[in-house]
């Protein structure tokens, strides 16, 4: 089968691969119809992570099943799924809590699995012809049969759960306002999350005036950092005060309003521009190791933040991936009752040919790639 995989540094080639099979009587084999490229994908495509050459992408990943192992019976082939990208057991401690991001036996001796990803197991990613989904029961998601909301549902596997969890884990209540670092995809799904979850004002910071102009669409208030320093424009919007609740998008390769890349960077704009009590969630993909770090702390996945002020002023963060299926099946609902789409954010629809030259308009942030998805 085709399939997109790492060659190197900026460097990835649709090549032939062996067939996705099934290797455990708990696996289904999926054919992929639609799977995206991320953010974070980015971060292994410019070599700042430890994946492998010759490693399948691809953590965004829907289709219909093609084959189920012995031990499968809540999937039959023909049933259209979404999948989250963590791979999650179903049985640990962790995933009988919910807490399906950080199962403890998928990847052991870590916690957390996913499709296509550094240090989250040995998985394949779905950017591909057919994937392999481990324990397809428990983790596949029933989509309606056919191809209607096949841009909104795409969304479900990752996107749009992971900007929820961020808003959820700022602790954000009805009436509240919060600002949200990063326009990228998950930082657009963390804003439309908030409005549905009743913000009475969203702010999000960036300085791409097209990922800025969807956050607007969504009804938020759009932050140019680019035109000074978003603590002192955020403060200027809330007459004096901060925001109630801060979600953090972006990540570690962060960049300043000066445009220097600055790992921790978002972090202090949430601790100077959160009201005192307020709530942060981190969303944002921070690794332990990133052997391309200018510093040597950052090589080891450490900065620097305020937390003197952090502290003094009783903010509480919360960290880490989403857990897909804790929100995964009311997302797609929401989607079916017309009342989120989160599709809207589109901007590419490619074959899996046109994957390497994706990856490089999507890294380069040519304007107008927000968010592609390719129909392998
Ligand atoms: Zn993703
Ligand atoms: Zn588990």
């Amino acid at each position: 089968m085709r399939a997109l995989v790492y060659q190197g540094p900026k460097d990835v080639a649709v090549v032939d691969v062996p067939d996705a099979r099934i290797e455990a009587p708990t696996d289904a084999v999926v054919r992929i119809t639609t799977t995206n490229i991320c953010g974070s994908d980015l971060h292994m495509y410019e070599g700042r992570t430890d994946i492998e050459t010759g490693r399948t992408f691809g953590h965004e990943n829907m289709g219909v099943v093609e084959e189920v192992g012995s031990g499968v019976t809540r999937l039959k082939k023909g049933d259209r799924v979404s999948l989250p990208f963590n791979i999650a057991c179903g049985h640990c401690r962790n995933c009988t809590e919910g807490r399906t991001a950080f199962c403890l036996e998928t990847n052991p001796g870590t916690a957390g699995a996913a499709f296509g990803f550094a240090d989250m197991g040995p998985y394949q990613g779905g950017q591909a012809e057919y994937l392999r989904v481990p324990f397809a029961d428990f983790n596949a998601l029933h989509l309606p049969q056919g191809t209607e909301h096949e841009n909104d549902f795409t969304m479900l596997s990752d996107i749009f759960p992971t900007g929820w969890h961020g808003v959820e884990l700022s602790g954000l209540r009805p009436g509240d306002s919060v600002v949200v670092m990063g326009a990228g995809p998950v930082g657009l799904m963390a804003a439309l999350s908030a409005q549905i979850k009743g913000a009475s004002a969203v702010y999000v910071v960036d300085r791409a005036p097209d990922r800025l102009a969807l956050a607007e669409k969504m009804g938020a208030v759009a932050v140019d950092d680019s035109k000074g320093d978003p603590v002192e424009q955020l403060l200027e919007l809330t007459d004096g005060v901060g925001t109630d609740r801060g979600v953090e998008a972006v990540g570690w390769q962060a960049h300043d309003h000066t445009g220097a890349e600055k790992p921790g960077t978002t972090i202090e704009t949430l601790v100077g521009s959160v009201r005192a009590t307020g709530g942060i969630g981190v969303v944002g993909v921070f690794v332990p190791q990133d052997p391309g770090a200018a510093t040597e702390g950052a090589k080891e996945g450490r900065f620097a933040f305020p937390y003197g002020d952090f502290w003094f002023k009783g903010l509480s963060m919360g960290t880490g991936q989403a857990n897909v299926k804790a929100y995964n099946r009311q997302l797609r609902d929401l989607i079916i009752a017309g009342k989120a789409s989160p599709g809207s954010i589109v901007s590419h629809e490619l074959s899996l040919a046109d994957g390497p030259d994706a990856y490089k308009n999507f890294d380069d942030r040519v304007d107008g790639w927000t968010k592609v998805l390719l129909h392998p």
